[in-house]
């Protein structure tokens, strides 16, 4: 009887999705329980990430000889005040070139001091940094992009030995640049922000200052996608080598939901959509052991943060000074660079930063509605998203890293834009519950997770 019962319950719920996936789909779109279909727009974009603009990036930036933050500002030719300038120009013209329609790129040079509390400074200055907004045509939320521009070799206080920094962090930076020249192509909802940072390797100087002022004016972050090192692919020592597969790196600091978890989910969920030749591995660290990054500086200002990063390391490149020994060559110059890989991570970023800018927000107060009661359905209740046609409930078992595409039992997780409430025979003790919501072209926001 209760057997009868509950598959008439299934078919029901299978029933009123088929009308919402009927309403809310575009022809061709994915069915009831099934992953997003794949936006062509998004695609189309990806597929013009160019290996060859990558590599004139990162060898016009090795070019600059230095890009240390305590280096020249006033030689056109090398250090950091040039590196900015350098930046700046290249988004400049893609600024003025951004498609008809679509809100103007905004170029803006920042600044802040260091050196008057010590640390890894020997005196007190200005030190450049660079921030290009891609506003978007709703613009309620912000989606930031951040690499650092700065370089180092093995002593952090020459500001003027040759320090390339091709994959460190001349990868992350050629994957801003690329996301400023294509998305200034496209309207996205959402605005998008790419921070060039300064003084990551002085002590994550640079992204603090932005952080406080992004804390200060009250920007509405919604995601922080850090990329530092994402072009090499050889692990030195081991000789391991994997360019098949990227880090993201997400704190869990507020437990295995926190922000910066769904963050580096909903990453990984786009990636497989869109670059299914590259794999997301979801790090559940905030960084590797002893070294951090830009992102934590905007994790302790309390948003959502996490740091893409290639997954071998090549310790004969990173931070050493440019030399051969004992038959070995040392330096982080372009030719131990991986581009191929270099354009797959790229590629995943924009992904799940178009993804996002053209999504609803993540629903906020999901509760379990049913949470003291002795009831093995679980009840979901959520504020309403604007802008959302439909939302998803997703799932996962309590030892689950990723939320399941469907839920178990051949159930629908859709629910229709109008409702805000969701009941299903599962039981609440068995999984962990989540509402995401749907743009009326199937993207589907972060998901906000059931208290
Ligand atoms: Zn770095």
């Amino acid at each position: 009887m209760k057997r009868i019962l509950f598959r008439a319950a299934a078919a029901a719920m299978a029933a009123a999705v088929a009308v919402a996936a009927v309403s809310c789909r575009p022809a061709g779109g994915a069915s009831a329980g099934e992953a997003p279909a794949a936006d062509p727009q998004i695609a189309q974009t990806l597929a013009q990430v160019s290996i060859d603009s990558v590599k004139v990036y990162v060898d016009e930036l090795v070019a600059l000889h230095t890009r240390h933050t305590l280096s020249t500002q006033t030689d056109p030719q090398q250090g950091i005040g040039a590196a900015v300038d350098y930046l700046a120009a290249r988004c400049g013209r893609w600024a003025q070139a951004a498609a008809p329609g679509r809100p103007k790129p905004l170029i803006e040079r920042v600044s802040y001091s260091v050196g008057e509390q010590g640390g890894r400074y020997d005196r007190v200055t200005q030190v450049p940094e660079l921030m290009v907004t891609l506003p978007g045509t709703e613009g309620e939320r912000e989606i930031l992009l951040m690499a650092h521009i700065d370089t180092r070799v093995r002593d952090v206080m020459d500001s003027t030995a040759f320090a390339p920094g091709a994959d460190d962090d001349g990868s992350g930076l050629a994957c801003l640049l690329e996301a400023v020249r294509l998305l200034s192509q496209v309207p996205l909802r959402q605005t998008v922000k790419c921070l060039f940072v300064s003084g990551e390797e002085q002590g994550l100087d640079g992204s603090r200052h932005l952080a406080a002022r992004a804390r200060a004016e009250g920007w509405p972050v919604q995601a922080v996608l850090n990329n530092d090192m994402i072009g090499n692919v050889r692990a030195s020592g081991t000789e391991l080598r994997e360019d098949r597969k990227v880090r993201v790196f997400s704190e869990s600091r507020s437990g295995e939901d926190s922000d910066s978890r769904q963050l580096a989910r909903y990453i990984r969920e786009t990636a497989a959509r869109y670059v299914p030749d590259q794999e997301v591995v979801l790090n559940y660290r905030a960084d590797r052991y002893g070294r951090g990054g830009d992102h934590s500086s905007f994790q302790r200002e309390g948003f959502t943060a996490v740091r893409v990063c290639e997954y071998c390391e090549d310790y004969e490149r990173t931070h050493q000074d440019v030399r051969t020994e004992d038959g070995t060559a040392y330096g982080d110059l372009p030719e131990y660079m991986d581009f191929p890989y270099l354009v797959r991570n790229i590629r995943i970023n924009l992904a799940a930063v178009m993804s996002l800018a053209l999504a609803p927000a993540a629903p906020a107060q999901v509760r379990i509605a049913n949470a003291r009661e002795l009831d093995n359905h679980t009840v979901l209740t959520w504020d309403p998203v604007p802008g959302a046609a439909s939302y998803q409930v997703p799932c996962r078992e309590t030892d689950g890293a990723e939320w399941l595409p469907a839920l178990p039992l051949g159930l629908s997780g859709q629910v229709p834009a109008g409702q805000t409430e969701f009941r299903c025979p599962l039981s609440k003790d068995n999984y962990y519950f989540a509402v995401r919501a749907l743009s009326a072209e199937g993207h589907p926001g972060l998901p906000g997770v059931a208290r």
